[in-house]
């Protein structure tokens, strides 16, 4: 499609947001061009589009069709000696070359995370921080790693709230209510762990026989070279737009040079994210948390109103800790302690579930399944909502959320109606971030990984002449200074992340698997593992299948579009049981985007990528 016609396509919302808007129209110094879904596949010589792709690479393989709709397959892939899947086809390839250049599977998690950075931009990357859970087939151990963003030191519980004690909004010179404060802006920004977890990873796990430099350079030839927006990426730059134009270092790097979003289609490149990578994958750990960068940050985030400092970054430690464990039918979960609250109730539903003796045989979707998944999601909500924060802040009853006796327990409170449970928080969560991904090596080495810079594009603060993004993760603090999630200088903040990692019956791997999807992740985790494990779906099939979330409300978000839907009928009898329920179409990225990989019992990796998103596996 030449760049013209392209023009012509502009969407209204983005032109109506331009006008609307004094901060837009900063000159780009980014190098552009526009490639379609068809000329991606054509020879160089036969349009100016398809050279364009020579220099992303003539076998770029796109998540959208012709339509420049999104593909809902052709996600999956099969091998014997190594695979990763992740929810960017760039990050996935990153990751399959250092396993191919004989890398372990934490060598390439670290490719495969830098490379996320570059690519998909708007849902993780420098700027931001995770969590790992981890296999080590040497050491036959699961660990996991707490690279969460932590509060600044001078951060507080009052800090976004007026005299009423109601948030503040965001503003700056000529443009007002950008948003809340703890979503935009500087005070938004919590310290980020990223480069220390990776970091961490390389020198305890990684192997010799791959250097640094070869890890880091698929992420940076992907920022040099460009890399193709696709239909997601799209979906971002159009929902996020306000913010990013009223951000000079994003709107370089994310706007044309009219001012607008990139279409999809349209190459970007980010030498300034290139430069930095080097600099990390030269200096380490020291070069992001001490330093001319770590001054960037800060002063990017003072320029915005926020309070990190050198001290806050210098002090940054990726936190080691041991992963919640649950049983499933003997399978054995690992996944996510504090400061997630996700892996404590992944256990804590699948231990409710298993006290029905027909899960297997009432039918996925039908309606006596989605109530009893939505009976179990509400409980665990309301724990959530309940006790759950940093541990190394509050107390948290860890034995008894995710104990078999408590399950028994709670499962003796469901009726055949709908129950009421009480949670205050989360409110109904409308963003779409985050990243996750999963490696297994020849060795049978795992990596889970999620990770973040909570909404899309983050706080919206850019670095200037380092081309990453800040997260926004002091939103995930609850802005009620009562809760026992509230703001404290050193906490991390309550995350839903579950990157999980199953073993067989038998203690042999059986998964790694994980999502994005905010408070809908361990949700949908927990649907996912059931089916794998209850009616032996292929992992693909299980992800593609259609979903369904409750937060406590009372009120069941459902998939009735895609594959396995919520039929109307099924829709009817929960509302006769009690429930209300609200209708999300198909597809829906509310429900997350799980990247997981199986392992069969003759040792057949299968990937599985998420069709709601970019993602794509890839395996040899
Ligand atoms: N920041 C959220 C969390 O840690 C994830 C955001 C998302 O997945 O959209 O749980």
């Amino acid at each position: 499609m030449k760049r013209s016609n392209r023009l012509v396509a502009r969407s209204a919302v983005a032109l109506s947001l331009a006008a609307s808007l004094t901060a837009c129209g900063t000159a780009s110094s980014t190098t552009t061009t526009a490639v379609s879904s068809e000329a991606a596949t054509e020879t160089a010589s036969e349009t100016e589009a398809a050279s364009t792709t020579e220099n992303v690479g003539e076998d770029v393989w796109l998540p959208y069709n012709e339509n420049l709709e999104k593909k809902r397959d052709d996600r999956d892939a099969t091998g014997k000696n190594g695979a990763v899947a992740s929810c960017n086809w760039y990050a996935s390839k990153a990751g399959l070359e250092i396993l191919k250049e004989g890398g372990n599977a934490f060598d390439a998690a670290a490719a495969v995370a830098y490379t996320l950075g570059v690519a998909e931009p708007y849902f993780s990357g420098l700027g931001g921080g995770g969590f790992m859970t981890i296999y080590s087939a040497k050491d036959d151990k699961v660990s996991v790693l707490d690279f969460r963003e932590t509060a600044p030191a001078a951060a507080n519980a009052q800090m976004w709230l007026d005299e009423n004690g109601k948030m503040e909004q965001f503003s700056l010179d000529g443009v007002n209510n950008l948003g809340d404060k703890s979503v935009i802006g500087g005070l938004s920004v919590a310290v980020p762990g990223e480069v220390a977890g990776f970091e961490y990873l390389l020198d305890n796990y990684g192997s010799d026989a791959v250097s640094r430099q070869q890890i880091f350079q698929p992420a940076i030839d992907t920022a040099n070279n460009g890399y193709v927006v696709g239909v997601t990426f799209k979906e971002e730059l159009d929902s996020e737009y306000t913010g990013i134009a009223a951000n000079e270092t994003l709107s370089n790097i994310y706007l044309d040079e009219s001012g607008l979003p990139y279409e999809v289609g349209d190459v970007i490149k980010n030498p300034d994210l290139a430069k930095t990578l080097q600099l990390i994958a030269d200096g380490g750990k020291d070069a992001f948390y001490t330093g001319d960068m770590a001054q960037a940050m800060v002063d990017a985030v003072a320029a915005w109103g926020g309070n990190m400092t050198m001290e806050d970054l210098a002090n940054y430690e990726v936190k080691v800790r041991e992963p919640v464990v649950g049983h499933y039918k003997d399978y054995t979960i690992y996944s996510l302690p504090p400061a997630s609250s996700g892996g404590t109730h992944l256990v804590e539903i699948l231990n409710i579930l298993e006290n029905y003796d027909d899960m297997d045989k009432i039918g996925v979707n039908s309606a006596e399944y989605v109530h009893r998944f939505s009976e179990a999601f509400k409980i665990a909500f309301a724990d959530r909502a309940q006790y759950m924060a940093d541990t190394d802040f509050a107390d948290v009853p860890l034995a008894q959320l995710t104990s078999k006796d408590y399950a028994a327990e709670r499962y003796s409170e469901i009726t055949d109606k709908s129950g009421s449970y009480v949670a205050v928080e989360p409110e109904e969560l409308e963003h779409y971030a985050t990243t996750s991904f999963s490696v297994v090596d020849q060795w049978g080495n795992m990596v889970a990984c999620t990770k973040t810079i909570n909404y899309g594009f983050g706080s919206k603060v850019g670095v200037p002449g380092y081309g990453f993004i800040m997260n926004d993760e002091m939103d995930d603090f609850s802005a009620d200074p009562e809760s026992v999630n509230c703001a404290e200088g050193g906490k991390r903040p309550l995350s839903s992340m579950s990157p999980s990692i199953v073993l067989y019956p038998d203690g042999s791997p059986y998964m790694t698997i994980g999502s994005p999807g905010a408070t809908r992740i361990f949700p949908t985790i927990a649907q996912v593992i059931e089916r794998m494990i209850d009616y032996n779906m292929d992992i693909q099939d299980a992800i593609d299948c259609a979903r369904i979330y409750d937060n406590a409300s009372e009120n069941i978000c459902y998939e009735s579009g895609g594959v396995n839907p919520i039929t109307p009928e099924v829709a009817k009898e929960l509302q006769d049981r009690g429930h209300e329920v609200t209708d999300k179409g198909e597809w829906q990225l509310f429900f997350g985007g799980v990247q997981g990989i199986s392992i069969g019992k003759d040792g057949t990796l299968r990937g599985g990528a998420d069709p709601r998103r970019d993602g794509k596996a890839l395996a040899y």
